[in-house]
């Protein structure tokens, strides 16, 4: 049945688990444990737990399964563990698959808290990790080696938005049997298939999109039921990164509008890319869904539309940035993305400002550069508030 259904039927269907009082809307199971009718029956759950037999909401709950497999009937995944935030996500498919002496190849333009797991904290560990620019494919083939375990990327990459080709980087990984990990949190399940580009594990962070109206914070890992039985669960089970099944809730209603809310933020960002691009405060536009970005063809090929994120580059650097953030209205000063409500941030700032200078440099984020998370409000009043802060700046 749900292998037939179209990707919005999945959204509002799969994975529904109904009570004995027949709830239209799923149900939270706001527990830690649960009780055994007999010595023998919670013997037998120990030794195997049947598919509605849980035990202890660290390993599992109803609500929580309920999000794992709606997401991965949208995925197309055999699996999903579900966790308390993007990170705990990240930090479980990293730390579940590697050991001391394996090799990593990662993009190095990696959102913060990523960077952070795989530069500082996996080498700490004895695993050696080489960085590449994940958009030059021979970089990649240089650095992957038969010792190689795991690569790493972030689809679309923040705040610059360059587009990694993840169909050829997981076929050059899969010649030395390298698991590629995926954080789609930018490409979105909606508009970028990881698993049919080639992908072995997807991570998203399910404070994003999924949830989509600022609330919780979450995170799902996705893959083969072997990876994330044998691999993942064990080491999340015990180490503590569950989901609440109340925040799994929040995940679940939001996944039932996901389609809706991403075709509408997507839209607006085609359409205020489109409308500004010409502005002459600006140096460049950047956008996956425009013409002009260096790699269109392949975000055409490898993504549905551009996204819901845009980023600009004010002629004017860090004075002209300030200027236009402070004459926005309706577009929210904000680190966070994915949100009902636009959302800007000036990275150089704010979530790269502990980098140095060159370093920035090299990641292309000047101190022009803001980024844009488009939100639900109409396209006409965002591309209005927009020119009237770029003409401002
Ligand atoms: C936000 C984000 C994360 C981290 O997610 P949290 O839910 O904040 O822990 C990881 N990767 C990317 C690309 C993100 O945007």
């Amino acid at each position: 049945m749900s292998e037939d259904w179209a990707p919005r039927t999945r959204l509002v269907h799969s994975g529904t688990r109904r009570s004995q009082y027949g709830e239209t809307s799923e149900a939270i199971f706001l527990t830690q444990g649960f009780v055994y009718p007999s010595a023998e029956v919670a013997e037998a759950r120990f030794v195997e737990s049947g598919p509605d037999e849980f035990i202890y909401a660290r390993y599992g709950n109803p609500t929580v399964r309920m999000f794992e497999e709606r997401i991965a009937a949208l995925e197309g995944a055999e699996d999903a563990f579900a966790t308390a935030s993007g990170m705990a996500a990240v930090h479980g498919a990293l730390f579940s698959a590697l050991k001391t002496g394996d090799h990593v190849v990662a993009a190095k333009a990696l959102f913060g808290s990523c960077l952070y797991i795989v530069e500082t904290l996996l080498p700490r560990f004895g695993v050696e990790v080489s960085f590449v620019d994940g958009t030059d494919l021979d970089q990649w083939r240089a650095a992957i080696r038969p010792d190689t375990r795991l690569v790493f990327l972030e689809s679309i990459s923040n705040p610059t938005l360059e587009v990694i080709d993840i169909a050829a980087v997981a076929a050059i990984a899969r010649e030395s049997g390298a698991l590629t990990v995926v954080d789609n949190v930018f490409g979105t399940p909606i508009f970028q298939r990881c698993f049919d580009l080639g992908a072995d594990v997807v991570v998203y962070s399910a404070t994003k999109h999924i949830d989509g109206q600022g609330r919780c914070l979450g995170g799902v890992v996705l893959g083969s039921k072997t990876f994330i039985r044998k691999t993942l669960e064990p080491f999340l089970k015990h180490t503590g990164g569950a989901l609440s099944p109340f925040s799994a809730w929040v995940m679940l209603k939001g996944l039932e509008t996901l389609d809706l809310r991403c075709r509408a933020a997507a839209a607006a960002a085609q359409r205020l890319a489109e409308a500004v691009s010409d502005h002459p405060a600006l140096a460049q536009v950047l956008y996956p869904g425009l013409d002009a970005h260096p790699q269109a063809a392949l975000a055409r090929r490898q993504m549905e539309t551009g996204g819901t994120v845009l980023s600009l580059d004010l002629a004017g650097g860090k004075a002209a940035a300030f200027r236009f953030l402070n004459a926005l209205r309706i577009v929210q000063i904000s680190n966070n993305l994915g949100d009902a409500k636009s959302l800007v941030t000036h990275p150089a700032t704010t979530t790269h400002q502990r980098l140095t200078p060159e370093q920035r440099q090299a990641l292309g984020i000047g101190d022009g550069l803001v980024r844009l998370s488009l939100g639900l409000e109409d396209p006409a009043d965002l591309i209005a508030d927009v020119r009237q802060a770029l003409d401002a700046a």
